[in-house]
């Protein structure tokens, strides 16, 4: 079966990231297997033609079977209410293919320092589930502002939203080998159910969600605490499931444990559409230099691989995702390539070479 996979570029680092992980996926699967389809997106984009997600191109991300994307958004693009233009590519895609599920790994790799010394490869492994449409976010653009004094939001939560979030993570959780401490299968409700209805209520679903799991263990942690408890126990974490502004937020934490947003793998999962992209932003700062790290853009196209292969029964992408995340572990644990931000010098294009090396 050949695949058709929508590919957005972005903004700042999003062409550089992107096209090095089209490279890898290209070399690991054969040329043959998977359909490259470039569109249009983004904060440049939208400053050429007025539209940040183009129909052309969300009517093609409607019927293929994947998207891969770099990274949107550019500080001085915004709208005139001050919020970034970029952020709506994904985030109307996200409620327009209803991408409910974020899936965010956060593994430590061997030859990849953490600022956490006392733990190492093996003993990071868990993923953050983000609940991506609804929570606070999906107020976006709905919000009120009165007579420029008062200003709100909206939290929202549904049954339905919540339920299926639970589900999903505890779902991945049976697919795990648990938590890297106890071998535990665990899922972590991630919450302020201790300050507003909202957060009480994602807590009492996923409690009577994990009803149905007798075999994964439910373990609830604040939004606050949990902060400090990924500094220090990141080994006691298996799944963690969160409202969509705390799963963004600690997956940056999480990000930050294992070597930083240039090692962030996600993925956007519904029921019918998966959208894989780096968890960092565009990173302008250094965008256009051939530095950024590509590890997390290659790392969410191994995701993608998988996504695939799960849905289609593919065997063939199963083994390549396996072989591009061997790869990327063998490039950083023998120091092949190491990118910028991992301490070495080698540059974009260079790591996305030992990459494809290591595949060879
Ligand atoms: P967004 O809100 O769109 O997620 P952000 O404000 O979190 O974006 P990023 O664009 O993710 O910011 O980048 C934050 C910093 O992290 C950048 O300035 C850059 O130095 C670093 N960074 C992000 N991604 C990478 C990468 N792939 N390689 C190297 N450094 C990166």
């Amino acid at each position: 079966m050949k695949y058709d996979i929508v590919t957005i570029d972005g903004d700042g680092i999003g062409p550089e990231v992107c096209q090095s992980a089209i490279q890898v996926l290209r070399e690991a699967c054969g040329s043959d297997r998977l359909n490259f389809m470039p569109f249009d997106g983004g904060a440049l984009h939208y400053q050429r033609s007025g539209q940040v997600l183009p129909e052309d191109t969300l009517t093609a991300c409607r019927s293929a079977h994947a998207m891969l994307h770099g990274a949107a958004g550019l500080p001085g693009v915004t709208y005139a209410d001050g919020t970034e233009v970029g952020n709506d590519l994904h985030l109307q895609l996200r409620f327009k293919l209803d991408l409910f599920a974020n899936v965010r790994p956060i593994r430590l790799y061997s030859g990849v320092k953490s600022p956490l010394a006392d733990f190492s490869a093996g003993q990071i492994d868990y993923v953050i589930v983000r609940e991506n449409t609804e929570g606070l976010y999906a107020s976006r653009g709905a919000g009120v502002n009165l007579r420029g004094e008062v200003v709100t939001d909206t939290l929202v939560m549904t049954r339905v939203g919540v339920e299926r979030i639970a589900k999903f993570s505890f779902d991945l959780a049976r697919r795990r080998q648990g938590a890297p401490r106890d071998h535990q299968r665990r899922v972590t409700v991630c919450d302020k159910a201790n300050i507003l209805k909202s957060y009480a209520f994602f807590r009492a679903v996923c409690t009577e969600v994990a009803q149905s799991y007798a075999d994964v263990e439910i373990d609830y942690a604040y939004a606050d605490a949990i902060t400090v408890h990924m500094l220090k126990k990141p080994d006691f974490y298996d799944v963690i499931v969160a409202e969509n502004m705390f799963g963004d937020i600690i997956s940056d934490l999480g990000a930050g444990t294992v070597g930083g947003l240039g090692m962030a793998a996600s993925a956007e999962l519904g029921l019918q559409h998966g959208l894989f992209q780096g968890a960092h932003g565009s990173a302008p700062d250094i965008a256009g230099q051939d530095v950024a790290s590509p590890i997390a853009t290659i790392l969410s196209g191994a995701l993608m691989l998988r996504w695939l292969a799960d849905r289609h029964g593919d065997a063939m992408l199963q083994q390549a995702a396996d072989r591009v995340e061997g790869a990327v572990k063998a490039v950083l644990a023998h120091g092949d390539a190491m990118p910028g931000d991992q301490g070495g010098h080698a540059r974009c294009s260079e790591v996305t070479q030992a990459v494809c090396r290591r595949l060879r």
